[in-house]
């Protein structure tokens, strides 16, 4: 497995983990958060509930209590006949009585009766003084008649109490007269020292803050707090200020709300608390927790991440072990199967050879061994090469064709032509002196590695087959019967000769035996071949190898030869003539053979084969029409001859 491809796998591994882990991890948060949430909702409300009705429960009762003495008969007559009695000891102290009888039952701090006529105001242990308007400690009272409430609660939270968060409560209840008229105000009068405890108790069981505050949102009660150490604006430097406005404008219901700002969150539950004309506000802040879910969010990103990290570095590890082992495996088996291919192709090829054409040198290490096998410097260009062995090895008449097929020029213009493959046989020697048929095929292909056209090369020893070749194409060539070129064959030699040397001089041939039909007529067809085959013979000895001779009819010759004037012509056909006539044809039974020959002369002129052969016929129609046995011969249409 490449490097990248690993990478992109392990990516892939990762995303798909990651991704996974992700939205797992948001949905648990998001869960979390939402039980936490509720959690936070229920505790809060139930928290303003409970503290709700138990400052509730303190009042009902003095309340009650304050209403049935409003109500007793004996405090009206007691108005009424009040003015009367301004003086008399006895009649106020039926009221110290009556007073002192309530306290001392319900043991209140305080029972009173303030008369509207008079002022008095009586106390449990006599007349305490007279209610002057104007002076401050007796607002309350004149507040209270202003008002239209049958009762009222009045809250004294500044003055110095016993234990220094008592709160001194008084509830006045108003006494009608006969006619519906304020005529007085009774009431008890109570410490109240559980207030912060019961806010404090409530803060430390539910883990929330608990205030009362007055309308203006200053705290009156927390459970750390009274009015008393001072005043504080509860919303001042709270993270829920923002909440002001609706808690404190509200009355009706109790508030839930979800709130967020910079110092904090939390969640807030507030009502308002008419007896008190106070606001219950219980803060439930939750910024520690929402720390703690990230930090618990973060916490798995962590472990999830170092997780991944030892899945990655594992898989990787064993993926790149395991890749190795397959390379290795592979590679065996590459080897093995390299090893019988290369033993398999050495039954069919000498070598194999492997070229970079594109780099003009050699691509594997036996064809750089070879070249230097060669003489050749280590490192050696591949036409340098090239022709080091076309000069060592190759037979001359092949190198040539050896260097243009190979060199690297034409090898990468073959390839552009959208060709593949190259062939050259030749003869080649290994020792210097014998040469054998070898053939080279080539395949040229695209290495993409190091992009370079490269060339494979097959050397196959054709010696056998070649020669075989040759041997067919020569028999193919030639008349069965005198082993001489067959008219086809001579023809196209002497074309060959011809194209080759235009300017050279030369002279053509056509012999016709004499009467030869007689032969054939008197001694037999066998006899007549006989009479071919030594005239063939005999033509062949009058000439030398590289002449062409050949039979291109019945009992007709031909013979093609370079000479060097008209007069060495001449001297050549008079001999032919006279050997002929001496020829020995013991078969023949000792026939005398004679033939007529007419030369065509060709003396540095370019000339077509049939118009030589034209020339020639007509000489040896010459030489039969003047009497046989004899040459004509014909150049530039003038005539001679001799013979017979
Ligand atoms: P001329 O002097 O005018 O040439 O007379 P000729 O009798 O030789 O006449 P011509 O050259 O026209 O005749 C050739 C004869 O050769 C005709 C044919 O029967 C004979 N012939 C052709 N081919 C063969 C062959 O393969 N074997 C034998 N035995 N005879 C052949
Ligand atoms: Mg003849």
């Amino acid at each position: 497995m490449k490097k990248n491809v690993l990478f992109r796998t392990n990516f892939a591994v990762c995303a798909v983990i990651i991704i996974g882990f992700l939205v797992t991890s948001f949905i648990s948060y998001r869960s979390n958060q939402g039980i936490f949430r509720k959690d936070v909702e229920r505790v809060s409300e139930l928290t303003s509930e409970g503290i709700y009705h138990q400052i509730d429960s303190i009042f009902t009762k003095p309340i009650n209590i304050s209403l049935t003495m409003a109500n007793d008969s004996l405090l009206r007559d007691f108005l009424d006949g009040e003015i009367q009695h301004l003086e008399d000891p006895e009649f106020t102290g039926t009221m110290r009585d009556y007073l002192g009888t309530y306290r001392d039952k319900y043991s209140y701090d305080s029972v009173f009766l303030a008369s509207v006529q008079t002022k008095r105001y009586y106390y449990f242990d006599g007349l305490d003084r007279i209610l002057e308007e104007g002076e401050p400690e007796n607002v309350w009272f004149y507040d209270f008649l202003a008002s239209d409430e049958d009762y009222g609660i009045q809250i004294d939270n500044d003055q110095v109490g016993g234990a220094g968060n008592e709160v001194t409560v008084f509830i006045n209840c108003r006494i009608a007269g006969s006619d519906g008229e304020t005529i007085g105000v009774v009431g008890v009068g109570f410490r109240v020292d559980s207030m912060q405890e019961l806010l404090k108790s409530y803060e430390s069981d539910f883990g929330v803050r608990a205030f009362l505050v007055d309308g203006n949102g200053n705290v009156e009660i927390s459970g750390d707090s009274t009015k008393y150490e001072g005043e504080s604006d509860l919303f001042a430097a709270s993270p829920f200020s923002s909440l002001r406005a609706s808690i404190l404008g509200n009355r009706e219901e109790v508030l839930k709300q979800w709130y967020s700002s910079q110092k904090g969150n939390g969640y807030a539950v507030s009502r308002y608390i008419v007896n008190l004309n106070w606001f219950l506000i219980i803060d439930h802040d939750t910024t520690a927790l929402d720390q703690k879910l990230t930090i618990q969010l973060l916490r798995e990103v962590l472990i999830v991440a170092v997780t991944i990290l030892l899945v990655l570095v594992t898989i990787t590890t064993v993926i790149r072990r395991y890749n190795r082992k397959l390379i290795e495996l592979v590679t065996a088996a590459e080897e093995e199967h390299q090893t019988v291919f290369r033993q398999a192709t050495e039954q069919f090829y000498e070598n194999i050879y492997e070229i970079d054409i594109t780099h003009n040198r050699a691509a594997s290490e036996a064809t750089a061994h070879y070249f230097e096998e060669l003489g050749a410097p280590s490192n050696v260009a591949y036409d340098k090469a090239l022709r080091i062995i076309a000069e060592k090895q190759i037979k001359e008449e092949h190198r040539e064709g050896y260097l243009e097929t190979f060199s690297p020029e034409h090898v990468l213009k073959t390839y552009e032509n959208g060709k593949g493959n190259l062939r050259y046989d030749f003869m080649i020697t290994s020792d210097g002196e014998t040469y054998y048929w070898m053939r080279i095929s080539a395949h040229i292909f695209y290495w993409e590695e190091d992009n370079s056209v490269r060339m494979m090369v097959y050397r196959q020893n054709i010696d056998e087959e070649k020669r075989r070749e040759l041997y067919m194409m020569g028999q193919m060539q030639k008349d069965p019967l005198t082993g001489l070129y067959n008219k086809v064959a001579a023809q196209e030699h002497v074309r060959r000769l011809l194209e080759h040397r235009p300017e050279g001089t030369f002279a053509f041939f056509i012999l016709d035996i004499d009467h030869f039909k007689a032969v054939n007529d008197h001694l037999g067809h066998a006899a007549g071949d006989a009479v071919l085959a030594e005239f063939a013979r005999t033509l062949r000895e009058e000439f030398r190898k590289e002449d062409i001779v050949g039979r291109i009819g019945g009992d007709e010759f031909v013979a093609f030869m370079p000479v060097p004037n008209r007069r060495l012509t001449e001297e050549r056909a008079e001999r032919l003539v006279t050997a002929l006539r001496h020829m020995n044809a013991e078969e023949a039974g000792g026939w005398k053979v004679t033939a007529s020959i007419g030369v065509a002369l060709i003396q540095g002129e370019k000339t077509e084969f049939q118009t030589m052969y034209k020339r020639a016929d007509h000489a040896l129609y010459e030489a039969k029409k003047r009497g046989r046995n004899r040459y004509v011969i014909v150049s530039d249409e003038s005539y001679s001859g001799g013979g017979a």
